[in-house]
């Protein structure tokens, strides 16, 4: 099977892409792809076995800088059930931004303030003649990592170190390290603890089947021939089994972490080893921050021509210090709301020079954010903080969208009597439909043992509340920003605040009434337990597809601008990953097809749909 996606629909101001299938395959799903390479990835029909992990001997080569020509991939022409690329000015997608806290303002000089926070973060970009060899001391470092931008800083707890030798004072910069094949082109914390790394990324990789299954059937077909990636993401087991990916599919990567803290040093360690060039370790300063961001980008021989940025610093690290650059890159795959924001601004001051991919709005990948992964990390993050019992405990969800509902439904099957507050009365009336109470704040908030803020909003939870709540209630936060409860009001002189565990607080009133506060406010699942690595696959495969569309894609088909994936890329990243559950997928049959009017390969559902 290949499948192409053809021209855009030029005359459309929303710019429409057509999909191309050019030998169908009645068993297999079809793959609105550029290249015939990734349309051999798609995955058999009905079922099948589970993609089994490479094993370590089948592991890539490392690309490195200097290798690999890019290899032609022909386009072809033809007409097929189209998808479009949604933009800015969808309604639904300007919602979404605000819904996801997105009130992300873009200053001329590129300083981004994100406006919905208590505290604003100011991205500061390092100044031209930024002197990278002063290092700062370690007070320094802690404060100026307050001016990076909030990806930066969230920390993902997932990122704990398993071997890290925390009393190694000696910063990465300085020490002189070599991989066993004899290169220096990486910078980590201690490449000595690549075996452990190694491990880590095998055990994601059982957890990835969409990113092996990619890997296996591009064997002998490269979609990413002679792509030169730079890349700014988390860098964990996860993003490690990504970049392997990459790198089997073709392409070469130099890669820097977007988190100052959430680097997994093994992990780092084991890319290194294997010849990615990497920079980056836990605990990094602001100043290593960029400089290991330079790196990545300021190589003599090469060039990056394609961008996966995670929080957008990256883009602007290019924007700021080198814009010749955007002139050999073909495009921008962006991973976060906040870098999203950051390419709709830079669309709309006419200053995107290039195609982006916003996967962050991918249907998949919502759903599996938004719903799966909080309806596990809830009960992660509430039991690895307080080792409560939820059986029986009355618990109110604010919110009862995509986040709310997976937390309601994980709390219900615990046994908790759970409430509901909402303003919308359609997702209201889901809640009771599903069986949940639906009340005001005000009537249960002397009851409750916990209370969850999902709304996206701010204020949700004021003092008020917060002075009515019994002793002992938990009050935690599941949406984007830490506005949701009304933290600072409760930084007052008469409340006494006690640290109790790490991201635990009690704070108490003069009468002896406590309340535990998690995570300060900040997202509970993000703060206080991890992310489930199959939650991951979905995002990294998403950016994988992402990455081959753009580079693949023919030239005009992509304007300056910000795109959604076609909605059957989307399909396809959810049939990669059927395979799992020995899932049988059911096909439609011609008589069927035409009477919903679908291409049988889909896509299946219409692009607005969510
Ligand atoms: P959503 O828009 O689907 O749901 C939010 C719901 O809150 C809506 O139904 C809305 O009507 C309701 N609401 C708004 N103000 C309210 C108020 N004052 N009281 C009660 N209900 C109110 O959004 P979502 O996808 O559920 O995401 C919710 C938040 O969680 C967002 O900020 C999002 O960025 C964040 N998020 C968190 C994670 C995570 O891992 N914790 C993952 C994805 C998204």
């Amino acid at each position: 099977m290949s499948v192409q996606v053809v021209s855009a629909a030029a005359a459309a101001k929303v710019p429409e892409v057509e999909l191309k299938d050019l030998s169908p395959s009645e068993a297999e799903p079809q793959l609105g792809l550029s290249t015939a390479a990734v349309g051999a990835m798609s995955p058999p029909a009905g079922g099948g076995d589970p993609e089994a992990p490479a094993p370590a001997a089948e592991r890539p080569p490392a690309p490195g800088p200097g290798s690999g020509p890019a290899a032609a991939l022909s386009p072809a022409a033809g007409k097929v059930p189209q998808a479009s690329a949604m933009k800015r000015s969808d309604p639904h997608h300007q919602h979404q931004r605000h819904r996801d806290g997105g009130e992300a303002l873009v200053s001329p000089d590129g300083t981004v303030t994100e406006a919905p926070r208590t505290v604003k973060k100011q991205i500061q970009f390092a100044d031209q003649k930024q002197e990278f060899n002063k290092r700062p001391t370690k007070i320094g470092r802690r404060s100026l990592s307050r001016s990076i931008s909030q990806s930066s800083t969230d920390s993902y707890s997932s990122a704990a170190s398993y071997t890290d030798s925390s009393d190694d004072e000696t910063s990465p910069r300085d020490k002189q390290q070599k991989n066993s094949k004899g290169s220096s082109d990486f910078c980590v914390k201690n490449i000595k603890q690549a075996e452990f790394g190694r491990r880590e990324i095998e055990i994601a990789e059982q957890e990835m089947p969409a990113l092996m299954a990619l890997r296996k059937r591009a064997q002998g077909e490269k979609p990413l021939a002679g792509a030169k990636i730079v890349g700014c993401t988390h860098i964990t087991a996860q993003t490690a089994v990504l970049m392997e990916t990459l790198g089997a599919l073709g392409a070469q990567c130099r890669w820097a972490a977007c988190n100052i803290y959430s680097t997994l040093n093994e992990v780092a360690a084991a890319l290194a080893e294997s010849g990615f060039p990497v920079f980056a370790w836990k605990g990094e300063s602001e100043d290593d921050f960029w400089w290991c961001i330079d790196r990545c980008v300021n190589v003599e021989g090469w060039q990056p021509n394609m961008i996966l940025d995670d929080g957008g610093d990256l883009t602007h690290w290019i924007y700021k210090k080198y814009p010749n650059m955007f002139k050999k890159i073909k495009g921008i795959v962006e991973e976060s709301v906040t870098g999203v924001h950051r390419l709709y601004q830079l669309s709309k001051a006419g200053k995107l020079c290039v195609p982006a991919m916003n996967v962050n709005d991918s249907v998949t990948k919502q759903k599996f954010d938004n719903l799966y992964c909080c309806r596990e990390s809830i009960l992660d993050g509430l039991k690895r903080t307080t080792d409560m019992m939820f059986g029986g405990k009355q618990v109110v969800v604010c919110g009862y969208g995509e986040v709310g509902k997976g937390c309601c439904a994980a709390l219900k099957a615990m046994g908790s009597i759970v409430y509901v507050t909402e303003i919308d009365p359609i997702c209201a009336l889901q809640a009771c439909m599903d069986g949940f109470r639906l009340v005001k704040l005000n009537e249960v908030i002397r009851q409750v043992d916990i209370v969850i803020t999902c709304t996206g909003n701010k204020n949700v939870v004021t003092r008020e509340h917060l002075d009515r709540m019994k002793n002992s209630c938990i009050v935690c936060n599941m949406g984007h920003s830490n506005t949701e409860i009304d933290v600072a009001s409760l930084r007052t002189p008469e409340l006494t605040w006690e640290r109790v565990r790490s991201q635990v607080d009690h704070v108490i009133w003069p009468d002896g009434k406590r309340i535990v506060l998690l995570a300060e406010g900040r997202l509970l699942n993000l703060s206080c337990s991890t992310v489930p690595t199959f939650v991951l696959s979905i995002t990294a495969t998403t950016q994988a597809l992402a990455l081959i569309e753009l580079y693949n894609a023919p030239e005009g088909r992509y304007k300056q601008d910000v795109y959604l994936l076609p909605k059957k890329m989307d399909e396809y990243v959810a049939s990669l990953h059927l395979p799992t559950f020995d899932a049988h997928l059911t096909e439609l049959t011609d008589e069927q097809a035409k009477y919903l009017g679908l291409n049988k390969n889909g896509p299946f559902k219409p692009n607005y749909y969510r």
